[in-house]
């Protein structure tokens, strides 16, 4: 089955009735090795692994140059550029985070980024300015209101004042979007959809928040359902709204680098599915050998 599934790994995903999924990668550093006729755009590049290699914070410099390099790597196709998305299990050895009874539930990503002003604005600066090299867009993790999409928008722009007055070059034009990981901003993603150019699904993160099943429990496994018949509603809304407004929607979680999660997601209307490089073949093989009916007839079955 592995060797038949090869035959897909550097093609486009094209379904029975040719219909086209684009594939995306998820990558986790600069370091990443993947060639570029295997995937359509880089779905979700996680940034925390600047932060927690070294033993200190990593400065505007460090970070252009590892956002330069996976702009140069890409050759063209877009990048999704993720902010900061520390706490929660990830802790940075050099900086002393707030002890929580439920860190899942606390000062997380944007929200601490929204804490540690300099911190938020040094990444942005830096992302902006790998902008300059290739089709960049900047996307901000754990977004639970529409306030807090305003607020992420009022610190880029401020990064984008602070370049203006330095003379460096971005991208005026760049687009921003959020991660749809926290019930309450799926729940309004109508409103969402036009706070921004585009979305990405954190199935991981909001399949956790849905069910209150903690996703690193093996003892709540079973409570954590990615397939559920309230997550598929959630998906399906938000797709749906997203795709009214001719705005940008894909899924990054582990549902999209499942092919049966991937073909449920392409049934709920998914066209965007970002996976680990190693899940590419399968879900490229299991999506050719469907049509389209076939899958929003699965999808309307479990809704
Ligand atoms: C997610 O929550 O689905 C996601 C892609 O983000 P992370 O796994 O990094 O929390
Ligand atoms: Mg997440």
């Amino acid at each position: 089955k592995k060797e038949a599934e090869k035959n897909f790994l550097n093609k486009p995903a094209i379904m029975k009735d040719g219909t086209e999924i684009k594939i995306g990668i998820n990558i986790g550093s600069q370091e990443f090795d993947v060639p570029t006729d295997r995937y359509d755009f880089i779905g979700l590049f996680r940034t925390e692994f600047l932060y927690m290699e070294g033993k200190e914070l990593p400065g505007e410099e460090t970070q252009f140059e590892a956002y330069r390099q996976v702009v140069q790597k890409a050759k063209g196709n877009p990048i999704t550029l993720r902010t900061l998305d520390i706490g929660g299990d990830k802790t940075l050895p050099y900086m002393e985070l707030p002890k929580e009874d439920n860190p899942f539930l606390g000062k997380r990503a944007i929200r601490l980024c929204f804490a540690e002003k300099e911190l938020f604005l040094t990444q942005l600066r830096a992302a902006l300015r790998a902008s300059a090299y290739g089709p960049l867009q900047i996307m901000f993790p754990m977004v639970g209101s529409l306030e807090d999409i305003r607020k992420a928008k009022e610190y880029l722009n401020l990064a984008k004042e602070q370049l203006k007055e330095r003379k460096q070059q971005f991208d005026e034009q760049i687009r921003i979007g959020i991660m749809i990981e926290i019930p309450a901003i799926a729940l309004i993603a109508d409103l969402a959809a036009e706070e921004v150019d585009f979305a990405s699904i954190g199935s991981n993160d909001l399949t956790q928040y849905l069910s209150a099943a903690d996703r690193m429990n093996p003892e709540v496994a079973a409570y954590y359902k990615s397939d559920s018949t309230a997550m598929l509603r959630l998906l399906g809304f938000v797709f749906r709204e997203f795709s009214k407004r001719e705005k940008e929607i894909s899924v990054c979680g582990e549902m999209a680098g499942n092919p049966e999660t991937a073909q449920l997601l392409v049934g709920l209307g998914a066209r965007k599915l970002s996976m680990s490089s190693g899940n590419i073949a399968g879900v490229k093989a299991k999506l050719a050998e469907c049509t389209l009916q076939e899958l929003t007839a699965l999808a309307e079955k479990k809704l």
